[in-house]
């Protein structure tokens, strides 16, 4: 089968890969569409993301859909009640052990042995799924109604990331919160926010059509904070601070300036992957103000709610999707998702 593997940074080739035979417990799904993520961008332009870097060649690809073509023999009843070949699926990356104290506590997103599609974290790297097929455990496997296309199938996961930030922000009924950071991730947290019912949401990124963008999904207002640095601090002090924000942009200068803009007792939640090392933090404003800073790192159950609210329509993403391409364009593809002023989520088609 094919495969888009990447070899080191902008070396991303359209190779064969050997399939493998299914172990107990596992299914084959023929993948159908998959999103290209913020993390497979800094893998194809850096040759790694956060701390982890390419050792190996790295099939990419964690966002995905497809169809079940094989079944094995599902002895602890992992899979969904009536998943079968043939069933449409959702696929959920996420590999945790089910075993260790975080998978244990209900926060298998924490699991210390998360086998996590398309990663470079773990040696040998867990191989992605932008290939014509790929084997996960069948739990991994989210069956989708007819109704729904296989590229909103391919959403719910950024959209799984968004929603557990919003659980990490507590309470936003009512609230004015912040989204730094315009991208396929912060749009999704601004999309999340309005669900749960905030009160305003303010979105801020370097580029205009984006946050164009942004407007259309339903922001209050957009600040580009290159073109209007000041007016990010107005429209805080106009309110007395925000009451949540959301750091999406991975961008140190981001986070350091936001405690500044929270009001007494409000919360920030980390969610962009920063530089390596650390940041230089306004540490006596957090404790002064009790501002909380909290982290959140991909998702557990929202998973299958983030199928459940786009299978429904209840959240609508449509303006986040920029086109799909064939998987023998895949390095064109990849350079058309990280042109920030032309594309917010680009597809592959692998079908
Ligand atoms: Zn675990």
């Amino acid at each position: 089968m094919l495969a888009a593997r990447l070899h080191g940074a902008h070396d991303l080739r359209v190779e064969e890969v050997a399939d493998r035979a299914l172990a107990s417990g596992e299914a084959r799904v023929r993948v159908a569409m998959g999103g290209i993520c913020g993390s497979d961008l800094s893998y194809y332009n850096k040759g790694g993301v956060g701390d982890f870097s390419v050792r190996e060649p790295l099939t990419l690809g964690h966002e995905v859909s497809g169809t079940v073509a094989e079944l094995a023999a599902d002895p602890l009843g992992l899979a969904e009640p009536g998943l079968a070949v043939g069933s449409r699926v959702a696929i959920n990356p996420s590999r945790p052990c089910l075993h260790c104290q975080a998978c244990r506590a209900g926060r298998s997103n924490l699991c210390r042995s998360m086998r996590f599609l398309g990663s470079a974290a773990l040696m040998p790297h867990v191989q992605g799924a932008f290939s014509e097929s790929v084997v996960v455990r069948a739990d991994q496997c989210v069956p989708v109604p007819d109704s729904m296309t296989l590229t909103l199938a391919a959403c719910a996961e950024p959209l799984a990331v968004a929603l557990h930030a919003v659980r990490r922000a507590g309470e936003l009924a009512g609230r004015h919160v912040l989204v730094a950071g315009c991208g396929p991730i912060g749009l999704l947290c601004l999309a999340a926010a309005l669900f749960a019912g905030a009160a305003s949401v303010h979105v801020t990124d370097l580029f205009e059509a984006p946050l164009r963008i942004a407007r259309q999904m339903g922001a209050l207002r957009t600040i580009d904070v290159r073109a209007d640095p000041a007016a990010l601090e107005q429209a805080a002090a106009d309110r007395g601070g925000f009451d949540a924000a959301f750091e999406a942009t991975g961008a140190s200068a981001s986070l350091v300036g936001m405690p500044a803009l929270m009001r007494p007792g409000g919360r920030i939640v980390q969610l962009g992957m920063l530089p390596k090392g650390g940041v230089p933090l306004p540490a006596n404003l957090l404790m002064a103000r009790e501002i909380d800073l909290v982290g959140s790192f991909r998702f557990h159950e929202e998973f299958a709610i983030a199928v459940a609210a786009l299978a429904s329509g209840r959240i609508d993403i449509a303006p986040i999707l920029s086109g799909t391409m064939p998987l023998r364009r895949a390095d064109e593809a990849f350079r058309l998702a990280g042109d920030r002023q032309r594309a917010i989520k680009v597809h592959l088609d692998l079908a």
